[in-house]
Parts: C-alpha cells; sequence; structure tokens
C-alpha cells in the first residue's frame, strides 16, 4: 500500500480539499513522452525542443522537425503539450545557432534572443510544429524561453500567429519578466515558471557550479518572492484586462526542477500556480504529499516560506509543516 503510494501516480493532480493542480511531465523528445504518458503524466508542461536536436551540427530539416514533434504528441491525445522553441545557448550549445566564443554564455545570445542573430530558425520552427500540431489530437501550446521583456513576448506571440499557433506563451526565468508579468501577460496566453535559471538569474550564481549551489537553490525567499511577483502579475492583468467578461488569470505554471520537490510543490502551489511539470520520476511523491494539504494549508505555508529569512529556514519551516513528508523518507 505504501509503497504504490511512492511508485505510482493516478494521473490526477489535486490538493486535500479537491483543488486540481494538473501534474504534467518535462520531456525531451519521443521516447521520454513514452515513457511520461505510462507514469500518467496529465500531458507535458515542458518539452525542451533543443534536446531533440542536440547532436546536429546545422539546423534540423523541416521534416525532422515534424517527426520529432510528431513523436511526443502522438503519446498524449487530446491532452496538453507545452513545445518551447529551441534553447540554444550556455549550457545547451547547438552550432547552427549559438557562437561558443562568447565571454558569458549565459548572459548572452541564448534561448529566444538567437533570433537576434539567426534570424529565421525560429520562424521555421514554428512553421514545424504548426504543421505538426494540425495532424494531431493533442492540445499544442508554444513558448519561448529567456524572454525578459512584453516587447520580446510580443514579437513572439506575431510570430506564433503568423504560423497559425493559437496558444502563445513564455517561460519566466529571467527576474525582469518575472517583475513585468503584468504587462508580458498582455502580450501572450500563459507563463511557466522556469525555476533553474530563474534561481540562476536572481541569485547571480551559474547554475553549473558546485561550489555556488548553496546560492542556486529554488528555497531562496528571493526566488520564491519572484514566483509570487509572476502570480500577482497575471491576477493583476486579469483584473484590468479589456476582456471584462472573463477576469480569470491567464494560466502560470511552473516548469522547473522546483516542481519536483515535493515539499516545495506544495509552497508553489500555495503561492498559485496553476500546474506543476516535472521530471515524471517525481509524480507519485509530489502527488501524494499534493493531496495531504488544503489550498489554505498551502498558502499559509507558502507566505512562511516567502517570508523566511534564508533557503534553509523556509525549508525547515515548510517541512515542520508536512507531516507526510516523513513517510516518504
Ligand atoms: C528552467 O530554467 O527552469 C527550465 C525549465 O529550463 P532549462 O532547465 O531547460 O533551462
Ligand atoms: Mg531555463
Amino acid at each position: 500500500e505504501q509503497s504504490s503510494l511512492l511508485t505510482t501516480f493516478d494521473g490526477t493532480g489535486q490538493l486535500a480539499d479537491g483543488t486540481l493542480l494538473p501534474l504534467l511531465a518535462n520531456v525531451g523528445g519521443a521516447k521520454d513522452a513514452q515513457e511520461a504518458a505510462m507514469a500518467n503524466a496529465q500531458g507535458v508542461g515542458l518539452l525542451r525542443t533543443e534536446f531533440c536536436f542536440l547532436g546536429n551540427s546545422t539546423e534540423p530539416s523541416h521534416e525532422d522537425q515534424v517527426a520529432a514533434y510528431q513523436g511526443v504528441f502522438e503519446a498524449f491525445p487530446g491532452k496538453k503539450v507545452v513545445v518551447r522553441t529551441l534553447d540554444a545557448g550556455a549550457d545547451k550549445p547547438l552550432p547552427f545557432l549559438t557562437d561558443s566564443t562568447e565571454p558569458n554564455p549565459a548572459l548572452g545570445v541564448r534561448g529566444y534572443r538567437t533570433d537576434l542573430t539567426t534570424p529565421g530558425v525560429l520562424a521555421r520552427q514554428l512553421a514545424a510544429i504548426a504543421a505538426a500540431a494540425a495532424t494531431t489530437e493533442a492540445q499544442v501550446w508554444v513558448m519561448a524561453p529567456m524572454i525578459s521583456t512584453a516587447s520580446e513576448a510580443a514579437d513572439f506571440a506575431a510570430l506564433c500567429t503568423a504560423a497559425g499557433l493559437r496558444v502563445p506563451g513564455v517561460m519566466v526565468e529571467v527576474p525582469s519578466a518575472a517583475l513585468t508579468a503584468r504587462h508580458i501577460l498582455d502580450q501572450v496566453e500563459f507563463a511557466s515558471l522556469g525555476t533553474n535559471d530563474l534561481t540562476q538569474y536572481a541569485m547571480a550564481a551559474d547554475r553549473q557550479l558546485g561550489p555556488l549551489a548553496t546560492l542556486n537553490d529554488p528555497w531562496q525567499p528571493a526566488v520564491l518572492a519572484l514566483v509570487q511577483a509572476t502570480v500577482e502579475g497575471a491576477i493583476a492583468q486579469a483584473k484590468h484586462s479589456a476582456s471584462l467578461e472573463t477576469s480569470l488569470p491567464k494560466p502560470v505554471g511552473v516548469c522547473g526542477e522546483a516542481a519536483a520537490d515535493p515539499a516545495l510543490a506544495v509552497v508553489l502551489a500555495g503561492l498559485g500556480v496553476s500546474t506543476l511539470s516535472m521530471t515524471p520520476r517525481a509524480l507519485p511523491a509530489v502527488a501524494a504529499v499534493l493531496r495531504t494539504v488544503t489550498l489554505a494549508q498551502a498558502q499559509v505555508l507558502a507566505q512562511r516560506a516567502v517570508g523566511a529569512p534564508s533557503a534553509a529556514a523556509a525549508r525547515e519551516l515548510v517541512r515542520a509543516g508536512l507531516p507526510a513528508l516523513a513517510d516518504l523518507g
């Protein structure tokens, strides 16, 4: 009984009071997507398309791209699949997009910014995503990595519209995007918090450097405050948007590794995020712990974490309020 709780996810993410919190998977291609479907993920919250083409020295052809995306969509008929456009650069260089001689690659031309130096690749990728989407029952959403301003979000949304893709969104993984989420969400339909890079950039600590691991911790209250600011931005955008018929905020999910930490997942739920996307291995434990708290309890724990003086204190305060964690070992 206990072990089945830990090794399986029944396919419905929810809190103790019945509040639904869909749990999605982060995948890098068709094989991962099949495994995620076997693990009962409720969809794909992050398809890292650069993982499909890490071995390519040249831009993948339209046909190769369509096949790669179709392979993922086929694993999730009727479900949401969020495709992220190529996030090349820094820790994931792609020879056809990135300049390996940049002095500060994490602060350089990476993610969406490669459209400045290599125009056309992004538009061709969006055309391939749209072609693959036309042949599937999956609900295809598309988002850009490393968006820093509302103007970039608007430019990306225009490219999506031109390609016939109807649900454009952005990753919020740069502090400037978190702090201007209200204006960014005027331009796109959803946001997805990338807590790995959001932590790296909030703490000014290279995510690949072991000695900086204490700084590179999504429990850092500064990072949690940026998550909170993003959700608040979505609420403000909904309140002030011209379409008064719906005041529901646009979705703000999380697709960074933070979502895979059960105690941090509770904090993120309490901060008001609408979905969590993670490595499929993490689904059972995250789902089990989420079911032990109501939304009101998660909100209390989240405010304690945001108000804590350190990452360690935030973690301790939340763990102390989650007796279910002890059962997970
Ligand atoms: C992130 O930055 O949190 C994220 C999900 O993207 P990646 O880890 O691929 O940079
Ligand atoms: Mg990132």
